[in-house]
């Protein structure tokens, strides 16, 4: 056990052996502890529980990224354990690999990198004399400067220009015009959807990944045509591969922020074999922002997080406006330790299979996303991006402490998506009361206001003629989705202008007005079919509501009809509405729609409340 390095940056070197075999590692800092609180001294045993390793100076280094102490008291070295640190070095040429970042550093250049750890060859092995001390090296000796077995390891080190990698595959950061033929060898950091398109020349589908490589440099790969049919199933994400025969072109800035200025197009005629991960390829290289940090970033510019998914909303549609085609999204609630949330959206194939990658509230990293000012800020997976689900990096662990210790049950987080588009509850801290609609002047901005109050439905305007409802088309697809009122023809069947067709039914969607109340004031709200049915119940749809109590075959039984509402009204509700000025004839009228509602956890609130009481100060 060694302390390298000096000032605040406490490192742990470390050998560890099984009693075989021995290897040199690193402590990942965060458990550090371990060795200041002395439950690690030299001869004790650990279980590993997770780990990386990384190549420095043709050694492979282990970093110990979790570990536990099975007998942390001294006992004597056992075995006579044999290095197995050293890589392989092809065709007896001694290959050396720059040393790379641990994590996170992305450098352009492999040779302004920090200089290598100086690395001694043999830690056991200082005195060949015999001695008492089982490792042939007396304290003082251990202490003091090593020989340096690496003449070259404080020099910078600078690639030869045509140099090829220690397996014949050209690093990506040396990928240039004038090579017909080459092979990379690179780990896939994202992948993208298949996407189609069609123009005066004719269709295609296209998908695109990026690779990135051991010189530490990725680049944007993308497949067409065959191709896709060819590798978009085999590519995986975090995988390595070769790649050979594909064009180079020279990349656009704007839509590419890999770090090679080309990128890659490969037809049918690409090459691509899966190989062993041998970890010299970095995982994804990430620069973490903490969320608090987006409010001042520029929008529209790409940002990492490591964040936990505290909750994924229901998968919905949006109509492209460039394509006209119907794209998936889901939006995630986000938050890391700066205290501070905020909503992701992720599209295509990613929102479809959302809510089974980010169940169970887990850490994801993600790459790239693009910062949005829609609603305060939001984000968005751009296509180039990627993430990793519990990604094996040391900064997952302060995360998790902070999750299961604080954050997991922390009202006070403030949030940076104001929009209420996400159907995203503000948090306790953010809720107002109906007062603040006239106090704050709610609703006279060009964009509606959101506000969430917990509230108590006082009254509900059931009683219309014909019942709280409209008659919509049955048709759930395009033009109308549900969406247009039918009339009767006299005939008795329903008649969709929009969709110029006739059916025998409708669909009874509720429309209906309420009031709801807090301890400040009253409002009237709108309800639509879907809050009414969260309302209600999900089991008491108009339909159901008009066969019971209105279609001739009921027996018109007004006092079910009576009591289904009367057992809703009076319930306490966290409710979500949009405030929102509108001209009625030549009159000015703040309308406030109920946008969604959520029933009162009495637990959570009164955890909330205490919360919040105690932050009082008097
Ligand atoms: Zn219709």
């Amino acid at each position: 056990v060694k302390r390298v390095g000096g000032g605040s940056q406490e490192r742990w070197r470390v050998v560890i052996s099984d009693g075989e075999h021995f290897i040199q590692g690193m402590l990942a800092t965060q458990i550090n502890h371990f060795i200041t609180s002395n439950e690690i001294q030299e001869n004790s045993i650990i279980k590993i529980n997770d780990n990386m390793t990384n190549l420095i100076n043709n050694r492979i280094i282990v970093i110990v990224l979790n570990l536990e102490v099975l007998n942390s008291t001294p006992g004597l070295k056992i075995g006579n354990p044999v290095d197995v640190g050293t890589a392989p070095s092809v065709g007896g040429a001694s290959v050396v690999t720059a040393a790379k970042p641990l994590y996170g550093n992305n450098v352009s250049n492999p040779a302004a990198q920090s200089k290598p750890e100086a690395v001694n060859s043999n830690p056991y092995g200082q005195s060949r004399s015999p001695s008492s001390n089982p490792y042939g090296s007396s304290n003082s000796s251990r202490t003091a400067p090593q020989s340096n077995s690496y003449s070259n390891s404080n020099a910078p080190i600078v690639r030869s220009n045509m140099s090829l990698s220690e397996d014949n595959h050209t690093p990506i950061s040396q990928l240039n015009m004038y090579q017909n033929r080459w092979t990379v060898k690179a780990r896939v950091t994202s992948k993208s959807d298949i996407r189609t398109w069609s123009n005066a020349r004719g269709e295609g589908s296209l998908f695109s990944c990026d690779i990135l490589d051991s010189s530490g440099t990725d680049i944007r790969c993308t497949f067409f045509k065959e191709a896709v049919d060819k590798f978009h199933p085999m590519l995986q994400m975090d995988h390595v591969y070769t790649f050979t025969n594909g064009r180079l072109k020279v990349a656009n800035a704007q839509y590419n922020t890999c770090k090679s200025n080309f990128e890659v197009s490969f037809d049918q005629n690409a090459e691509v074999h899966e190989v062993a991960d041998d970890g010299r390829i970095l995982q994804q290289q990430y620069e973490f922002l903490p969320i608090s940090a987006v409010e001042q970033t520029e929008p529209n510019s790409n940002i990492d997080l490591l964040v936990v998914v505290k909750e994924v909303h229901p998968i919905g549609t949006v109509m492209s406006k460039k394509t006209g085609q119907e794209l998936f999204k889901c939006d995630l609630t986000v938050v890391d330790q700066s205290n501070v949330e905020i909503n992701l959206t992720v599209w295509g194939e990613k929102a479809k299979t959302a809510e089974a990658n980010f169940a169970n509230q887990p850490i994801v990293a993600f790459k790239r996303l693009r910062v949005s000012d829609y609603g305060g800020r939001s984000l968005s997976s751009s296509g180039n991006g990627g993430e990793t689900v519990n990604p094996r990096i040391p900064e997952v662990q302060p995360l998790q402490h902070w999750w299961n210790t604080q954050g997991r049950t922390s009202s006070t987080l403030k949030s940076l998506s104001t929009r209420g588009g996400g159907g995203r509850m503000d948090s306790f801290a953010d809720r107002k009361t109906l007062s603040a609609i006239k106090t704050d002047n709610m609703g006279y901005g060009e964009k509606p206001d959101w506000m969430s109050v917990k509230a108590t439905f006082s009254f509900v305007k059931k009683d219309k003629e014909g019942g709280p409802w409209y008659t919509a088309c049955v048709n759930e697809e395009e033009p109308c989705r549900q969406r247009v009122k039918v009339t009767q023809t006299t005939d008795g069947y329903w008649h969709c202008d929009r969709c110029n067709k006739t059916s025998e039914k409708c669909k009874r969607r509720y429309i209906f007005s309420a009031t709801i109340a807090d301890e400040t004031s009253t409002s009237w709200v709108s309800l639509f079919d879907e809050q009414a049915l969260q309302f209600l119940g999900e089991e008491h749809t108009a339909d159901s509501v008009y066969d019971r109590y209105f279609s001739d075959s009921s027996n018109g039984d007004t006092e079910g009809f009576d009591g289904l509402f009367a057992k809703a009204t009076s319930t306490d509700w966290i409710v979500k509405c949009k405030v929102k000025n509108e001209m009625v004839g030549d009159e000015s009228r703040v309308k406030t729609t109920i946008y969604s509602l959520t029933p009162m956890d009495y637990v959570k609130e009164s955890r909330d409340l205490l919360e919040a009481i105690s932050k009082l100060s008097v």
